[in-house]
């Protein structure tokens, strides 16, 4: 017996396990994958939101410490001919990976997916809460009014059952979870296949000729793909766009080949086929059962959104389902869990999909490498083409970070954005001042006794952070970081505030 079973321990079920954790919730991740594969890295960009969550948790620097790329080593994308080829296009600043003043307390990381999981898993492993069961599946869930019944089968087959007041499906594309619930994807599958590799190659980084860069888009006939250093020490992982498995198997060498613009005698270490999908599930919660990350929502990678915004239902599902199993959260909490995220998790497959109408294999011209006034001409028009397209994908901080709760039926009309950031004058993070539970923000010496009596004697966890100026007007801010309410005087009936945004119907 748990109160939450998590299926899938990825990057999204074990911060949701970290996310509940924290919090007391007693939690069981069952993950099949004994070990984290280095195979496929997958998601390299931690976002900025991403990062603020993991500041939150105390843990921003314990990634940092082990990205094998600091953010210092580059904030740039450059589409090329080849790494040893012409220029044709660069953006600088990217993906969040230099400061913006006070926009936001933590700037994004280059990192493996695998760092990502080992850190998370260490995490999920510190907590007293949350135990982590590998090497097993969940094959089977069924619920009633009482809790729920998880089928769990380990390598000799031999199923046990584990009750749980909830659960939540995090096992990815293939969710078995979605399966029990009779959910289902609903959207498109692309058509173009991608042959993922990554590769050794030593002392490559000193051959390219564009300098250090986070992503190079290779233009070339032999190799239109996207490929960029792991670490610092020659490995390094591709894209190539428009070959299936068997071609990338076959010819694998060659295409690094292209894409470096000369013989690199890479070795490969892994390979990973894919097709981009933008689909989204018909229902993401049903009755106790909550599904959430790629098992989900699935987008093209282009932007580096699909594990961030999976880490982002994990939190926003996570506080959630613990105020509710502590007593102070009320049933229209859980229910806005979908009326939150659905109008994310549709910005950016749509954002996705855009990003993915303009790849390096969109933009072949056979004169682009020419030393020719037609080849000139051909770079002009792609460098156009390029900053016309592309920009967005690369400067993504409104998809990222404005993220706007306003129809949530549980925040005041009105409010629900992300808690503006800004540095305070003692150099602290405004974020590092909110607590746990909801926080008030107030200008010195402001009476809000109504509410912080009200919060106590419905048992809601509340901090009170006098850190605005003078006659600025408070904020009530959620565990999440996001505004639940703002006003120059607190409203009458400050028990139905409360109740609001915590999800409870008026008594
Ligand atoms: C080429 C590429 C690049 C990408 N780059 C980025 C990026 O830069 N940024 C970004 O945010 N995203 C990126 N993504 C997307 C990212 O990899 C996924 O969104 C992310 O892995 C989703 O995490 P998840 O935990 O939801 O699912 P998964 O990572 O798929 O994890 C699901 C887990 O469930 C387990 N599981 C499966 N079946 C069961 C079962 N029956 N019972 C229990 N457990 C089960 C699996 O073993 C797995 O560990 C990229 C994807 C690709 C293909």
């Amino acid at each position: 017996m748990t109160q939450v079973l998590i299926a899938g321990g990825g990057p999204v079920g074990l911060a949701a396990a970290v996310e509940l954790g924290r919090r007391g919730i007693d939690c069981v991740v069952v993950e099949p994958r004994t070990e984290v594969s280095h195979a496929r890295p997958r998601c390299k960009t931690v976002n900025v939101r991403t990062m603020e969550h993991l500041r939150r948790w105390g843990v921003a620097d314990r990634l940092r410490a082990r990205a094998p790329l600091s953010p210092a080593y580059s904030s740039d994308v450059v589409f090329c001919t080849s790494l040893t080829g012409r220029e044709l296009a660069r953006f600088t600043g990217v993906l969040g990976l230099t400061p913006q003043g006070d926009r936001f307390p933590e700037v994004g990381q280059q990192a493996p997916q695998f760092v990502l999981e080992e850190l998370l898993r260490e995490m999920v492993d510190e907590l007293d809460t949350t135990t982590l069961v590998l090497g097993r599946r969940v094959v089977d869930v069924v619920q009633d009014d009482d809790g729920v019944t998880v089928t769990v089968v380990g390598p000799d087959g031999v199923a046990e059952q584990i009750t749980a007041d909830h659960v939540i499906g995090c096992d990815g594309p293939r969710s078995r979870v979605r399966e029990c619930l009779g959910a289902d994807y609903v959207g498109e599958h692309a058509l173009r296949p991608n042959f993922g590799m990554v590769f050794r190659a030593p002392g490559l980084a000193e051959r390219v000729r564009h300098g250090p860069a986070v992503q190079y888009w290779t233009v070339n006939p032999g190799a239109p793909a996207l490929l960029g250093p792991l670490d610092e020490v020659g490995t390094w992982w591709i894209i190539a766009f428009g070959v299936d498995r068997e071609t990338g198997e076959r010819e694998g060498a060659a295409i690094l080949d292209a894409a470096v613009g000369e013989a690199v005698g890479a070795t490969v270490l892994s390979t990973d086929p894919w097709t981009a999908r933008m689909q989204l599930v018909d229902t993401a919660r049903v009755g106790r059962v909550f599904l959430a990350g790629d098992a989900a929502h699935l987008n093209p990678p282009f932007g580096g959104h699909g594990m961030n915004t999976g880490f982002g239902d994990a939190v926003d599902l996570g506080w959630k389902l613990a105020a509710v199993l502590q007593g102070w959260g009320g049933p229209a909490l859980l229910d806005s869990y979908e009326a939150e995220r659905r109008p994310v998790q549709d910005r950016v497959i749509r954002a996705a999909a855009e990003n993915m109408r303009t790849l390096s294999i969109d933009l072949l011209d056979d004169d682009l490498d020419r030393d020719t006034p037609a080849g000139d001409t051909a770079r002009r028009s792609a460098r156009e083409r390029i900053e016309a397209t592309k920009d967005a994908e690369f400067h993504a901080l409104d998809l990222v970070l404005d993220l706007d709760l306003a129809g949530s039926p549980v925040v005041a009309a009105g409010t629900g954005r992300r808690l503006p950031h800004r540095w305070l004058p003692d150099g602290r993070s405004l974020y590092d001042v909110l607590g746990d539970g909801f926080t008030l923000l107030t200008p010195p010496g402001a009476d809000v006794t109504a509410l912080t009596d009200a919060c106590a004697s419905q048992g809601v966890p509340l901090t009170v952070a006098e850190v605005l100026e003078d006659r600025a007007d408070p904020v009530l801010v959620r565990p999440d970081h996001h505004v639940a309410w703002s006003g120059s005087h607190l409203p009458d009936d400050v028990s139905a505030l409360v109740g609001r945004v915590t999800g409870r119907p008026p008594s």
